[in-house]
């Protein structure tokens, strides 16, 4: 039977799975602007008056946006639904890999088709069984071809095991009393070198701030370089513990192990002039506001995990 279907969906290599598309705009300065605002990208190549596209930029003016694509193909339609008819309903977007063959400028208009590149054999991942779909783009400015852009995507149906353990996990947080069960722990901090102070100090029941020692200002999370002098050079502040709610959002859903929905996840404005994220303790979820002082406090998660955590004034201890 899947040999059979192997066999069918091989026979979309070659076809087209968009054709004739259309940029919504042309190449132009306002959108290259937000994107390089948005990257943090300064080169001088894409500003004045002989300015290119950055070349990532290149699936930008393909892009439908939110009123969606237009001439995408039967092809591509109908090999997704015979996929998804043999159970791999599933969709996971695998790799990207773009060629940039020309400079793209403000002005120019650009046109594209892309094709079913290849459809892979049967393939089993981590995720689940079936099978990676390659397409591939070609962008063009006139006759030119501008780049192309390959997106590969695996539609699977998701391994049984795994459903088992998301089971077995979720009966678990609901026997809070089972002797024998190990309770889910916290996700890990990534430590790294840039950050290792940090950490260091919050195992310590102290939160350090960074400080640049050229300019003066205090930053946070912590980084290698200021961002307002460029300077290499800082030292530490131990931050006084006092606070107040910035912003919060109540986090329902998706469900994680080692959380207990719904709760209130806080970015806190420490009284130095730092923002970070955190849990605001000892309050009900939907009695968190913005503006809220807060103090900080450390908690002892499990024997290798401390945590700054913010409990509201009022109720402070
Ligand atoms: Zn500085």
């Amino acid at each position: 039977m899947n040999d059979e279907l192997a066999v069918r969906l091989k026979a979309f290599e070659g076809r087209p799975a968009a054709v004739a598309g259309r940029g919504k705009d042309p190449v132009n300065a306002p959108m290259i602007r937000h994107w390089c605002e948005a990257m943090g990208d300064n080169d001088p190549a894409y500003t004045g008056p002989d300015a290119i596209a950055p070349p990532t930029m290149l699936q930008v003016w393909t892009m439908g946006g939110l009123s969606g694509h237009t001439g995408r193909s039967g092809a591509y339609d109908e090999l997704l639904g015979l996929l998804d008819e043999a159970g791999c309903a599933s969709v996971v977007a695998t790799d990207c890999e773009q060629e940039y063959l020309l400079p793209l400028r403000p002005g120019d208009e650009v046109t594209f088709d892309a094709v079913i590149e290849s459809v892979s054999e049967r393939k089993t991942t981590k995720l689940g069984t079936g099978y990676f779909v390659t397409t591939r783009m070609d962008v063009r400015v006139g006759r030119d071809l501008v780049g192309t852009h390959r997106f590969r995507i695996l539609k699977y149906a998701p391994a049984a095991r795994n459903q088992k353990n998301q089971r077995n996990q979720r009966n678990q947080r609901n026997q809070p009393n089972q002797p024998n069960q190990q309770t889910p722990r916290r996700p890990r901090p990534v430590v790294n070198r840039d950050n290792a102070g940090f950490w260091e100090g919050v195992r310590q029941h102290r939160l350090l701030i960074q400080r640049c020692t050229g300019c003066g200002t205090p930053r946070h999370p912590w980084l290698p370089g200021c961002n307002g002098c460029g300077s290499l050079d800082w030292d530490t502040v131990e931050a006084s513990g006092d606070g107040t709610v910035y912003s919060y959002v109540v986090m329902h859903h998706p469900p994680f192990p080692a959380f207990d929905p719904p709760y209130a996840v806080a970015l806190v404005e420490l009284a130095e002039g730092v923002r970070m994220i955190s849990n605001i303790i000892g309050v009900p979820y939907d009695k968190v506001r913005i503006g809220m002082p807060v103090r900080l406090e450390f908690q002892d998660c499990d024997a290798e995990l401390v945590l700054p955590v913010f409990r509201p004034r009022e109720a402070a201890v």
